[in-house]
């Protein structure tokens, strides 16, 4: 099948003292083999708990209580440490928005990559030779004679593009970027982006892309997933949702002008309202407290996913239920 990651149903609590957090609440999504998808919303839904786990990274007082995340049909969730460290390694790689946190500070750029290569075939020196190139094909000059060097010897867009030559040295079957250009200036977001998009197009690689960036997100990515307090509220393709918004979250997220998002919009607007209390969640919509559309049902029972503008467009609101309005 062209599905390379399917996560299912998935719900993820963590330990507080107030009691257990709700993070994520029955996840769906799929991303096909070598597409993009963007994972949207506010600071707080989600996005980034949601984007670990994909790669078995749950923090310590977490638990996924639910669910499955399958990578081409293997449960992520039930793996082993050494399996997950396995897949890290080769399948699946991950980029971040602060790169210090994908490299060791006291190790030279050469030998961290030569330890990510620990299952790859060939010897030290081939290593090494792969490692300059993909250290020049992501824009590193002088690659061969950087392998000595640390990461603080680089500036934080160059440190940006060393974590990408990293992450996809062993051609990964995933990349996923949690908000890798937040950190960076305007020009600099422009490139790593600009150069995400080729080394996707010449690997092939699956991307979530993590970002809240609508404008990022529609320049780079195929698909998009919106989230809204530990909920998929919305995904399809770019041209769908953003052109066809069907979740009232959604919609005043574009602020129903959605020619706007290609332009202008950087950051997500500020929409009226508080995130709920993801300790103790309300039933019914989630987005209720906050929907200009809310009705009585909505504040009952909370919303399956319904088909929106074409089959692998959907939103979970009561408003998509032909029979029910
Ligand atoms: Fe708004 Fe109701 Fe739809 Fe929720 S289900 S988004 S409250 S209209
Ligand atoms: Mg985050």
């Amino acid at each position: 099948s062209d599905v390379l990651l399917e996560v299912q149903n998935l719900s993820i609590e963590f330990g507080t003292p107030r009691g257990r957090l709700r993070a994520l609440r029955g996840i769906d999504l799929e991303v096909p083999k070598g597409r993009i998808m963007g994972l949207v919303g506010e600071s707080g839904c989600g996005k980034s708990t949601l984007a670990y786990s994909l790669a078995g990274l749950v923090a310590g007082n977490g638990d996924i209580v639910g669910g499955a995340i399958l990578l081409d049909g293997v449960d992520v969730s039930k793996m082993s440490a050494r399996e997950l460290r396995d897949m890290r390694g080769q399948r699946v790689s991950m980029i971040f928005q602060d790169p210090m946190t994908a490299l060791n500070p006291v190790i030279t750029i050469g030998r961290q990559m030569l330890d990510i290569q620990y299952r790859d075939p060939g010897t030290k020196s081939e290593k090494r030779a792969r490692a300059a190139q993909m250290l020049e094909r992501v824009g590193i000059p002088d690659a061969a004679a950087q392998l000595g060097s640390y990461p603080h010897q680089f500036s934080g867009g160059m440190r940006q593009r060393v974590c990408i030559a990293m992450a996809l040295l062993t051609k990964p079957d995933l990349l996923i970027a949690d908000e890798p250009t937040t950190a960076l200036d305007a020009t600099l977001e422009v490139q790593i982006i600009e150069l995400l998009r080729e080394l996707q197009q010449e690997m092939g690689c699956a991307i979530v892309f993590v970002s809240h960036h609508l404008g990022t997100v529609a320049e780079l990515c195929d698909d998009v997933t919106v989230m809204y307090a530990g909920e998929v509220v919305e995904r399809g393709s770019v041209r769908d949702v953003f052109h066809n918004p069907a979740h009232p979250y959604t919609q005043a997220l574009l602020e129903c002008d959605p020619a706007r998002i290609e332009v202008a919009t950087r950051q997500l607007p500020t929409i009226p309202g508080t995130l709920p209390d993801l300790v103790d969640v309300p039933r019914g919509c989630i987005f209720a407290p906050r929907c200009p559309h809310a009705w009585e049902r909505c504040r009952g029972e909370h919303p399956r996913s319904y088909e929106a503008s074409g089959p692998r467009h959907r939103a979970a609101c009561h408003l998509l239920d032909a029979e029910g309005r």
